[in-house]
């Protein structure tokens, strides 16, 4: 028996926060995780204004800065014209842009600055059950050899995805549904007339749309609302190199709480919406910051009614944004385009979208 303030379940980009904002204030935490590595994979590319803020104080902002593009403009497209173009270099801050970044390289900068602080991830290390003793918590974890073994700790923090064992282990209803659609993505090196510098969404009279994200000098991540992505592309494009293909399915879902006993949760084992947005990770982050300040602060016991509505609140935004870009021939998306054509041009009005689209929320 070992014991430790806090344990970590899940090494993802949000359990990696967790630990190095609870290292920060001098709080013991043990973080493990299934995995034999750290995802290779792209995942989610955009760091947010927000969390730009909210991961500055360790330091890890600059890091992220130092290793990512920094984007400032996102073209929005109908049937291959241009209606719009958001400079988000119009939202009052200093992180006045989306930094693009891979999963893969973000998670790296964390592991890399929790190593630093002296915390290593136990890898291929899973946790399998545990107890609330009413003081702390029992958990047990099979070790890489196989073996068991058996921790104290105060608190449990499952930052282990949206399968969390977590969150079925405390028998918490994970709310909401899938949308049917398959969604696809890849991420090519392509010559294109739009470019490595910009955000670019290809709306269609049709319905489908594309979505496109630069995530290195020579890459980018696009996103399909259909199974073939790279049919999607605009004509005209010629993919060169396709670095990582995949598909996947959208689902909004909510933890109905985020705290049992000494238990709590944070990031996907939270909460899953659509990558309208790019706010997953991101929201996943705050849970993470607020998690550890509260820890400090002993006020554990309001996590949920401070990151509960938030949460709903945010699943709101990125599924009606998803919404908007999904609406298929009618009076609804004449509306949508003229809008955009318009209205949506003007400075002043950018200079109210774009901090939407910046995550900026305090
Ligand atoms: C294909 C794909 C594309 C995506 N694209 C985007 C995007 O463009 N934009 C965006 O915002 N988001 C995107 N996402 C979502 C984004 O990746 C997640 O929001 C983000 O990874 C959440 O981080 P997390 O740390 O909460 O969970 P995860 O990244 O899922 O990490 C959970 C960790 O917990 C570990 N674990 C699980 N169970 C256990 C256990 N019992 N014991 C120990 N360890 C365990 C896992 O091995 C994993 O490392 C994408 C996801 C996928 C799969």
């Amino acid at each position: 028996m070992t014991s430790s303030d806090v344990l970590v379940a899940g090494a993802g980009p949000v359990g990696l926060a967790a630990a190095i904002e609870l290292t920060r204030r001098d709080i013991p935490v043990r973080i493990i995780d299934q995995g034999e590595r750290r995802t290779k994979l792209s995942k989610a590319v955009g760091v947010n204004t927000q969390s730009m803020e909210l991961l500055e104080a360790s330091g890890l902002t600059e890091r992220l800065l130092a290793a990512g593009i920094r984007i400032q403009r996102a073209n929005i497209h109908f049937d291959g014209k241009r209606l719009l173009t958001l400079e988000l270099f119009r939202a009052k801050h200093r992180f006045n842009f989306i930094l693009a970044l891979a999963q893969s390289e973000t998670e790296r900068v964390l592991e890399e600055a929790l190593a630093e602080r002296g915390v290593t991830v136990e890898r291929q290390t899973t946790l399998t059950g545990f107890e609330d003793r009413g003081d702390g918590i029992t958990a047990r974890m099979t070790a890489p050899a196989g073996e068991e073994r058996v921790v104290d700790v105060c608190t449990l923090l499952g930052a282990d995805g949206p399968r969390s064992t977590v969150r079925e282990a405390l028998g918490i209803p994970f709310t909401g549904a899938r949308y049917d659609e398959t969604w696809s993505l890849a991420d090519v090196s392509i010559d294109w007339p739009y470019g490595y510098g910009e955000v670019n969404l290809f709306l269609t009279s049709a319905g489908p749309m594309l979505f496109t994200v630069p995530i290195a000098a020579d890459r980018i991540r696009a996103i399909s609302q259909t199974d073939d992505v790279l049919g999607m592309l605009p004509q005209g494009s010629r993919v060169e190199t396709v670095h990582w293909q995949s598909t996947f399915h959208v689902a909004l879902r909510q933890a109905e709480t985020y705290q049992r006993g000494n238990a709590y949760l944070a990031g996907d084992a939270a909460h899953v919406h659509s990558p309208a947005g790019g706010r997953g990770m991101n929201l996943g982050f705050w849970d993470a910051c607020s998690f550890a300040e509260r820890c400090a602060a002993g006020t554990l016991d309001g996590y949920t009614a401070e990151r509960h509505p938030i949460g709903e609140r945010i699943l709101g935004i990125t599924d009606q944004m998803f919404r908007i870009a999904r609406l298929t021939p009618g009076p609804a998306q004449m509306v949508r385009n003229f809008v955009m054509r318009t209205v949506a041009r003007l400075p002043v009005v950018q200079s109210r979208i774009a901090p939407n689209l910046l995550g900026i929320e305090r």
